[in-house]
């Protein structure tokens, strides 16, 4: 009884709420497993870290040693985190509620700060109820502290949530990163070039509960050039906030670029596009990922014209999701920034994509596209790339 007390002055405890969500049915009991799983994962390098999975809520325990803006900042960035608040645990009863409320408001809440208790009771079988447990303990603050409620944008919310585990208080409630928990949603093969938009667009389907691969086809001499580029940090600064590890296949277009010297056409981008759709479709088949995803954003280059979307997309017949898609560049800009991958994607780098930007068709003629590929074989320009120039490399 002593040792459990000591460990309970030890840890700090937050409560951890989901948000929206296909919550229904047998998906919530997954949805939380996964959550909870992620949560460790992020939580992996502090000792004695205790994550549980309830049915409405989480429960992360933490050694007081780890410090509260360290814990917070992680917290803030694991996807399917409607809210989450440092809390105060203490059993159901109602007294024993009405003293931590008490000790919570001390300091917090003083004669001239506006308050308000609002009570949830996730235990209908708490006696009494949750409007009754407002008036009752707000009658016990305003007694003690003089302070004057305000229902309606008070200064300070004292929040009260009822289980049949325990009761949980808390009055700073901090914003979580919404979407869903990754891992809930199946794999997605990410089309990742270096520029801003496509870590943007890959982070955006982690935090729809996407796993993650990621492709990027480079026209560096040799795979450790590969290895050693900004692709495989920025590729890091997506995956490390959700502490994921993940394969980064590279892929040389060594191939398609001397297989097009000499071929003079307006129609390049799109036929290398249509060819980064099939390696993709080949990889994606190997590593049981359902869709792609590119940065794409309509009208935002010549390539990415519906007309020309519409070409390269034929190319493949997995889905290929595109975020971004609505996006204007300053929104893509400000999500890379606030994603904290803006700055490694303007660092210079020579992409494949870059060469063939002189005069590209905006409206790239299908049958041009077609001849074009017959002239470069792309069937066995295909088979060559996934045999010999494709390494992985495996982030973490
Ligand atoms: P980004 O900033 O993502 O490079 P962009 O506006 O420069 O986007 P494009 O170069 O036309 O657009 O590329 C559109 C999308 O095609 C990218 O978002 C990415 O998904 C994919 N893509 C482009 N180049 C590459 C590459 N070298 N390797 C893998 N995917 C690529
Ligand atoms: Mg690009």
């Amino acid at each position: 009884m002593i040792l459990h007390d000591l460990k309970e002055v030890r840890m700090q405890t937050y409560i951890v709420h989901f948000g929206e969500l296909g919550l229904k049915g047998h998906n919530r009991i997954f949805f939380v497993r996964q959550l909870v799983d992620n949560l460790r994962a992020v939580l992996r390098d502090a000792a004695e870290v205790e994550v549980r999975g309830f049915h409405s809520h989480i429960l992360v325990k933490t050694p007081a040693a780890m410090p509260a803006a360290v814990l917070e900042e992680r917290l803030s960035k694991v996807y399917g985190i409607a809210y989450y608040a440092p809390t105060t645990v203490v059993p159901s009863d109602f007294e024993t509620i009405a003293q931590a409320a008490l000790q919570l408001a001390e300091g917090v809440i003083t004669a001239t700060t506006t308050f308000k208790v609002n009570t949830t009771r996730g235990d209908k079988r708490f006696p009494l109820t949750s409007q009754a447990m407002d008036r009752e303990i707000g009658a016990r603050i305003v007694d003690k502290t003089g302070a004057p409620v305000r229902l309606k944008g008070p200064d300070v919310t004292l929040n009260i949530q009822i289980y049949e585990d325990a009761t949980y208080l808390f009055i700073r409630r901090l914003p979580g990163a919404g979407g869903l928990p990754v891992g809930v949603s199946g794999r997605v093969l990410a089309l990742f070039s270096g520029g801003i938009d496509s870590p943007v667009a890959a982070a955006m389907l982690l935090k729809r509960g996407c796993t993650l691969d990621l492709l990027h086809f480079h026209l560096l001499p040799d795979v450790e050039q590969a290895r050693a580029s900004k692709i495989v940090n920025l590729a890091r600064a997506v995956l490390t906030p959700q502490r994921l590890a993940a394969p980064l296949y590279l892929v040389s277009a060594a191939p398609f670029e001397t297989a097009m010297a000499g071929i003079e056409t307006r129609v390049t981008t799109v036929v290398f596009r249509r060819f980064m759709m099939r390696v993709a479709e080949c990889i994606a088949a190997q590593c049981h990922c359902l869709a792609l995803v590119t940065g794409e954003s309509l009208g935002q280059v010549a390539s990415q014209t519906l007309h020309n979307i519409n070409l390269i997309s034929r190319a493949t017949t997995l889905p290929i999701l595109r975020p971004l898609i609505s996006f204007d560049k300053p929104e893509i800009i400000a999500a890379a920034q606030r994603l904290g991958t803006y700055d490694l994607s303007i660092q210079p780098y020579r992409d494949p994509c870059s060469l063939h930007a002189r005069h590209p068709a905006t409206y790239a003629d299908l049958d041009e596209v077609a001849r074009v590929e017959a002239t470069i074989g792309v069937t066995d320009l295909l088979d060559i790339t996934l045999r010999d120039y494709v390494d992985e490399v495996w982030i973490e």
